[in-house]
Parts: structure tokens; sequence; C-alpha cells
């Protein structure tokens, strides 16, 4: 049952016992068959997950309430809260290699930038840890006899659905925010990646989280996963995933009347401007579109370029794509990593094989990749397609993989009105070498995030989207409005009189 690259002793959080995090304990799943969890780079199954049945999210959302009513948590000093966060901070910095290899093993992200990632999950609950002390109401101006003022007050019960790419990492903003805000968590991964989160789990019970703070519930979204999101309990959904399970969601949710922070995907435009330095613009091109073999909701992937520029530009990328080593996530000379599964290579073919047949045209890559040597995973080639259109369908939905379009423009006019013309907002990227230039086209394109002559994320930097990309924010302070709620209080200051004064 194990793959060739995996020793599934290594990683004791695969007994079965140990996949349910519910109470401060480790239990077994109890709705029905197992689900085996694959390694994307040869498809053996790496462990088999019992998933949670609809009694066992019931408890974890019981749980989750007592906890927060308890005073081991509920009346715990602020600055305490955030010193046990930053306590669950260090243990993920002790840990970070074998999260960074659960989550190589598990998603297919290289091992390399699996370990910048599984530093920036460490990072988020570092972030948030030194929000927990500073979560502010304010004194509100309302008339001489009364006071009133506002306190942020946490939610209760939030639910974090996670999603299969960089599951740490999506897991760790939300859920770094909520405890800051003096809430507790419900989280729930996807079951076909999951590994880093469960076990993260063990990190949490040895913080000493007080039991039921944090509950991991396993299993499939459309089972567990629409048990957590219709529970009348919860007081917010954190869902990061596709917009077509975002909707699925937004519906649930609505039954109750529960609020959704929603992160959906994107189909982030990059516009290279004459101007620009084209080689630096090149460099960043490429690690905007195929780091983590394209797998990522903020990624670049429909390229703007002048005619000008075309074709130099097309071959500037072509010859960056002939170096980019696709191979086994574990690999430490790997650049690009399997896809996740044999379907998602299978559609992502179809969107270049369909863009094809409408008139693109294939300038590197294009088809599934075989390695030389090692396992038969579900890799692509890097793959550029150039004389696209924008009704396309590879220009207008959301591939989630290896594939760049390339666009030509006549002017920046056209090319915002173009990158603007997706459902999607949620980032967007331009190389320019005129400050003017760079602040006009921020303020024009329609998105949450706007990155020049760069490419970063970090727990301080708002993140979301606009349109089909999203609901709401996270990261930074906007975090914190998110995951608290406002209580007004006003109190009169002097005698009381009949009801129809002021
Ligand atoms: P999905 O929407 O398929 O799943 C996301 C999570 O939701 C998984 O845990 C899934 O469970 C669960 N889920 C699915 N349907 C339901 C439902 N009806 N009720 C409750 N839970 C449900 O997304 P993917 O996992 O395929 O992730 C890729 C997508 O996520 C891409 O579109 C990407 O752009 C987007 N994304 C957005 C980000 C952002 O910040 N905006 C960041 C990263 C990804 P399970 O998998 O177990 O079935």
């Amino acid at each position: 049952m194990s793959g060739s690259l995996v020793k599934v002793a290594e990683f004791p959080l695969t007994q079965e016992v140990e996949q349910q995090f519910i109470d401060g304990a480790w239990v077994k799943g109890e709705r029905g068959e197992p689900i085996d969890v694959l390694n994307p780079s040869n498809n053996e199954t790496i462990f088999q997950l019992f998933p949670a049945s609809d009694a066992q999210v019931d408890e974890a959302v019981a749980s989750c309430w007592r906890a927060f009513h308890d005073p081991s948590w509920k009346k715990m000093p602020a600055l305490e809260r955030g010193k046990l966060i930053t306590k669950l901070a260090a243990l993920m910095r002790e840990h970070a290699e074998t999260l960074a290899r659960l989550e190589a093993i598990n998603t297919g992200i290289p091992i390399r930038e699996s370990r910048l990632e599984s530093a920036s999950s460490a990072r988020h609950f570092e972030y948030f840890a030194g929000w927990a002390g500073k979560v502010e109401g304010s004194a509100l101006p309302l008339m001489n006899d009364r006071l009133m003022y506002s306190t942020r007050e946490p939610l209760g019960v939030v639910a974090i659905i996670v999603p299969w790419n960089t599951p740490l990492k999506l897991m760790s903003r939300g859920l770094a925010a909520a405890l800051a805000c003096g809430n507790t968590v419900v989280v729930k991964p996807s079951a076909v990646a999951l590994a880093s989160v469960l076990y993260f789990g063990k990190l949490v019970e040895e913080a000493g989280f007080p039991p039921g703070v944090i509950n991991i519930v396993a299993g499939s979204g459309r089972s567990t996963g629409a048990k957590i999101v219709g529970h009348p309990d919860i007081r917010k959904i954190v869902f990061t995933g596709g917009t077509e399970g975002g909707l699925e969601v937004l519906g649930l949710a609505a039954q109750n009347v529960t609020p959704v922070l929603a992160e959906l995907g994107g189909k982030g435009p990059i516009i290279v401007c004459e101007d620009a330095d084209l080689d630096e613009a090149a460099d960043g091109v490429m690690s905007q579109v195929f780091a983590r073999q394209g797998e990522v909701c903020f990624a670049g992937t429909r390229l703007f370029l002048p005619p000008s520029i075309h074709d130099a530009f097309v071959e500037k990328i072509k010859e960056r794509v002939a170096g980019i080593n696709v191979g086994d996530a574990m690999d430490e000379d790997t650049d690009m990593g399997p896809l996740i599964s044999p379907d998602h290579l299978a559609d992502v073919v179809g969107y270049v094989e369909s863009a094809v047949g409408d008139g693109a045209s294939v300038a590197c890559g294009g088809e599934r990749a075989t390695l030389e040597e090692g396992p038969d995973g579900n890799f692509m080639q890097p793959t550029v397609l150039t004389g696209v259109n924008q009704d396309m369908e590879a220009a207008c939905e959301e591939i989630f993989g290896p594939v760049l379009t390339v666009h030509e423009y006549d002017s920046l006019d056209d090319a915002v009105r173009d990158a603007n013309a997706t459902d999607f907002g949620l980032a967007s990227y331009v190389w320019t070498s005129d400050l003017r230039q760079a602040h006009r086209l921020a303020a024009e394109l329609d998105c949450g995030n706007v990155f020049i002559n760069t490419y970063r994320y970090g727990s301080e930097i708002p993140f979301g989207g606009t349109k089909k990309s999203g609901i709401g924010r996270e990261h930074g302070e906007e975090a914190l409005r998110e995951y608290t709620q406002i209580k007004s209080v006003c109190i009169g200051l002097s005698r009381w009189h009949s009801w129809n004064r002021d």
C-alpha cells in the first residue's frame, strides 16, 4: 500500500486512529468507507482516511462551544493567548522539515518550495500572535449625557474549510487570525491532501491549547464538509476553494444565515509594458505562472504584451521554460512537481487542446510530461499558448495548471479592458518602469491585489478577491474584522426621562 517515496511508519498520523482531532483527543472517523489519500508523484496510496461522521461533526462543534465558554480559553488574558499562538508557531518551526515533506508528498509541491510554504505557515501564527492583545473597540461621540463605546468580540465557533493546494498555509492564515481574536475553530482539510494538517494537529496538542479550541475533522467536502457548512451552530464559515464549491457553500450557509468569508478562484492577468525591463519581467512571469505547477489561486496566467515586444518576450519565456525541471516532488532538483490527480491533469491538457482547436498555437509544452527516470505521476509540461483570444475557454476559465496564455494589446486601455474581462478578480501583475503608469494601472485593475514589478504575499498584506474570486479579506489588520463582531454599548450618564424626549 505504501508508495516508494514514503515509509508510512515515518508518519504515525497515517494510522487510522489518529485522523480526527475532536475535543483534544484523536479518534477514528466513523463515516463509511475509507478514502485513499494519494501521492501525486506516483499515484500510490500514502494512507487511508476514515472520514468523520455527522455525529462526530456535531461533537466537534459542541466541543468548540464548550471550549469557547470555558474560562481556560474565554478568560485567558489576550497576551497569554498570543503567547500560546507563538508557542505553536515555534513548534511549527521545529517540525518544519516534516511538515514540508508531508506537504510535498501529498500535494506534489516541490520540496524546495514546500519548505518555504511551511515557513510562511508558521509566520502566519507569529504575525497574528502579536495582534491578540490589540483587538480594540472605540469610543463614539453621541450626546453629552450618554457614553457610547464599541467592543470587538470573537464570533464563537468558526469553521475553516481548506483546499488541497497548499493546505497547511491556507489553513494557517485563517486559523491564526481566528485564534488571535479568541474564537474556537473546526478545521476541515481536503480529503485529497491533508497529511500536513493532521501532523499540525499533533503540534496543537503539544502546544497545550485547551481541549476543543481547535478541532480537526477530516472527510470529503460533500459529506463531512457539507455537514459542517450546514451546521446551525457555526458562526462563520471560512471557505477557500473553487468557485463551484464556493457557490454550494454559500447556498448551504444561507439556510442558517451564516456569514461566509470566501477565497475562491483566480485568473490573474500580467501586463508587461513596453518600457519594462524585459529580462526582469520574464523572470517575474515565470514565478507568477509556473510556481507550484500553476496550482495557485493568485497565479498570473494571462500575459498581455504589446506587438513591439511580443515575439522577443515569448522567446525569453521559452528559454526559461526549457530550464524547468519537471519531476518527483521529493527530488531536491525538481522545479515543477505533478498535478494533484490524473483527472486534473486530463482537464488541464483538455484546456490546451480546446485552445488549439480554436486557433491558438503552442509555443512550448502542451502535453503530459513523461519522466525519463522516476515514477509515473501526473506530470504536465510547462506550457505557453500564443494567439489566444478573449473568448477561448483557456482565456476565461481557471485552468489551475502550468499554462500561460499570451494575448496582444494595442493600447494600455485595451490591456486593462481585457485583463478585467473575466469573472475573476483575485490578483493582477504589472511590469513597467513608468511610475505614473504603474499607479494608473493599479487603480484600474479590478481585483483585490495588484503587484507591480514584484511577486510577494505575506501575513501583513490584506488578501482577497473581487467578483467571483470571493468575499472578504484574509491577512493583516483587515482579518481582525472578519473574525470579530462589533458590540455597541450605550450608557446613560444622567437621569432617564420619558420615552419621547431625546
Ligand atoms: P474545492 O472547492 O473542490 O474544495 C475546497 C474545500 O472545500 C475542500 O476541503 C473540499 O473538500 C471542500 N468542499 C467542496 N465542496 C464542498 C461543499 N459542498 N461543502 C463543504 N465543503 C466542500 O477546491 P479545491 O480543493 O479543488 O481547490 C482548488 C481551488 O481553490 C481553485 O479554484 C483555487 O483557485 C482555489 N483557491 C483559492 C484561494 C484563495 O485564497 N482565493 C487559495 C487557494 C485555492 P474535499 O476536497 O475533501 O472534497
